[in-house]
């Protein structure tokens, strides 16, 4: 029995950290021995005064990754330097127990009680990380021992630093630290400005996105803790998760939104439904579900999440969605940040700044594309605005267009119903013939026309003679009958296109013959009177024997001569055909002012 503890208390000798004058850090991990606290009975007194089965950690930070057990982690420091003050810093914040001692010659010289489950007041140095003073006197040995217990994953990033270095590193660390939180600020404060101005939800859900990643990360690298809620240390743990879960949530949304999923066809829609449910579930299990259990679900959803939106975004681009570019783009660097970290973790790649701040990194730049993808955005709608102004315009101009069209039709019609309506007002319903109106009206035009060109004008005045009697004996009807063949008659006899003739009233006529003297006036006037009387007239009523009188007047008019004058000089004339025996021609002129009677 004595043999085995000696064999293998033997085989599990720690290697010590050498410590030298030009010493700046270390990172300890293949320095470390550990052993599993299976039942949780060991004390470091008994870890100091029994042999223990411990086993040589191969790896250069130790990672037991999730497990409820309790884990003893031992290594030694050697210090050749004249220095006594050095730097232990223990790089995991989220850690829930740790119990730290730093033994000589096999003495407890100091110890420490951490992590997260004790108030930030109670660390002995105030950092969002566990950072512990190590005193070793120059040219001695000492021993670290440290237990751990942690529902979060049990992996402690060791590194042994001068106090000088640490202090300049921290520095730097912290300037990066504060640009990243900075710009992830400002990128959501600049978002929420331009969503009061925009009002679309993609810009609210982002801001979400971006507030929800700054406090995830916050939370997992110890800063929430120490300035936020440095007493909340139930609730510390849970925040990881509940913040991881809610970005999630608001990641998935800002994705259906932003590339229109419910636009896309089946089964797209159907998924994201699904993608809701699941990361709403993982949000809930976030907050009720132990840190253990709660953290694989969130991150196994938000693996899922994270593929479905990049294949979205590819799908989106695919379909010519041009800001899902970008979109896509910033996915990829999330991704790729997150894949760098677990590859620096399983210790793939190697740890260092860079890979270490790989997800802040692909965050920070991932944020910066989406922002510049809903920019691209605005600036695509604006384009599609403008193309729609534009259309509206072509419509505009095309409907103004027809409406001139239409316009001018109807002008066109309009004129054309004023010609027959003034065609209709100036014939006489009965005959055909030109009517009262149109009379008064030609006869003033050529009356004016005639005193400029000087020519003689005839006005000739056509009475039926005895018409009353017609109307007695065969009715009103037969006698319209008569009146329309007379002057179908009249109209024949009347050949100059400038030859005019109207239904003057009841049974008598005028005709206006210009250019013409008392001649031709005569002649006219003869040609109609005997067309009336060497025809009879078919009516319905029989057939009608009938004569007619006329009287004309022929004149050379002057500028203050009168239609009137001309109208009753004609019906003067009329007048003496009618008393000298009707069926006969009365000429008057305006030289003779005489008579000539014809017939
Ligand atoms: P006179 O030889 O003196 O001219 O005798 P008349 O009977 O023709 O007398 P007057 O010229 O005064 O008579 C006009 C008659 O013409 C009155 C009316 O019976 C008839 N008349 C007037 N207008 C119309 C009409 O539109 N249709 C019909 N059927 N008869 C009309
Ligand atoms: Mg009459
Ligand atoms: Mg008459």
């Amino acid at each position: 029995m004595g043999a085995i503890l000696l064999v293998l208390t033997c085989c599990a000798a720690a290697n010590a950290v050498q410590l030298d004058n030009q010493f700046t850090q270390q990172a300890i991990g293949t320095e470390i021995r550990y052993l599993m606290d299976a039942d949780d009975s060991l004390t470091i007194h008994s870890l100091l005064s029994q042999a223990q089965p411990w086993e040589q950690n191969d790896s250069h930070i130790f990672n037991k990754g999730y497990n409820n057990q309790s884990w003893w982690l031992n290594f030694g420091i050697s210090n050749q330097s004249d220095l006594e003050q050095w730097i232990l810093e223990l790089g995991y914040p989220v850690l829930d127990n740790i119990d730290l001692y730093l033994v000589q010659n096999g003495s407890i010289l100091h110890e420490y009680h951490l992590g997260d489950k004790l108030p930030f007041v109670e660390r002995p140095i105030q950092h969002r990380y566990f950072i512990v003073p190590i005193t070793v006197t120059a040219g001695s040995e000492s021993e670290v021992y440290i237990r751990l217990r942690s529902t979060s994953s049990v992996q402690l990033p060791l590194t042994i630093w001068d106090e000088k270095s640490f202090n300049q590193y921290d520095i730097q660390r912290n300037v990066t630290q504060g640009a990243y939180y900075g710009a992830l600020a400002i990128i959501g404060i600049y978002n929420f400005l331009l969503f009061l101005v925009l009002r679309d939800r993609s810009y609210i859900y982002y801001v979400g996105y971006v507030i929800g990643m700054w406090l995830f990360s916050a939370s997992l690298e110890g800063w929430a803790f120490q300035y936020i809620w440095p007493d909340a240390t139930q609730w510390n743990d849970r925040a990881i998760t509940v913040f991881l879960a809610g970005t999630v949530v608001l990641g998935l949304l800002f994705t259906s939104r932003f590339l229109g999923i419910y636009q896309m066809p089946k089964p797209m829609p159907l998924i994201q439904n699904g993608c809701t449910v699941a990361t709403l579930l993982a949000f809930l299990v976030a907050i009720f579900a132990p840190y253990n259990i709660s953290i694989r679900v969130v991150i196994s959803v938000s693996v899922l999440i994270s593929l479905w939106g990049l294949t979205q975004g590819i799908n989106a681009w695919c379909r010519g969605n041009t800001s899902a570019r970008y979109y896509t783009l910033a996915w990829i660097l999330l991704i790729f940040g997150g894949v760098v970290l677990a590859l620096s973790k399983f210790e793939i790649l190697p740890r260092n700044i860079i890979t270490s701040y790989a997800l802040q990194l692909g965050t920070v730049l991932e944020t910066v594309l989406l922002s510049f993808a809903l920019a691209e955005r605005i600036n695509h709608e604006k384009g599609m605005r403008a193309a729609a102004q534009q259309a509206a315009l072509n419509t505009q101009i095309k409907a103004k267009l027809e409406l001139e069209n239409k316009v001018a039709e109807r002008t066109r019609e309009l004129e054309a119903a004023n010609r027959r309506l003034t065609e209709i007002s100036d014939t006489d319903q009965l005959t055909g013939l030109q009517n009262r109106r149109a009379l008064d009206k030609y006869l003033a035009a050529e009356l004016g026309r005639s005193t400029r060109r000087e020519h003689c004008i005839c006005v000739i005045l056509v009475d039926v003679d005895h018409f009353k009697s017609v109307n007695d004996t065969y009715g009103h009807l037969a006698g319209d009958d008569c009146l329309k063949e007379i002057a179908a008659r009249i109209d024949k006899n009347i050949h100059r296109p400038t030859d005019f003739a109207a239904r003057y009233g009841g049974e008598e006529f005028c005709i206006v013959l210009t250019e013409t003297d008392e001649e031709g006036a005569e002649i006219v006037a003869q040609r109609i009177r005997s067309s009336v009387q060497s025809t009879a007239i078919n009516t319905r009523e029989g057939v009608i024997n009938l004569t007619l009188s006329a009287g004309a007047f022929v004149a050379l008019p002057t500028a203050d001569t009168e239609a009137e004058h001309f109208l009753s000089m004609a019906d003067k004339a009329l007048y003496q055909s009618k008393a000298s025996g009707r069926n006969r021609v009365t000429l008057l002129t305006q030289q003779s002012k005489g008579l000539y009677l014809a017939g």
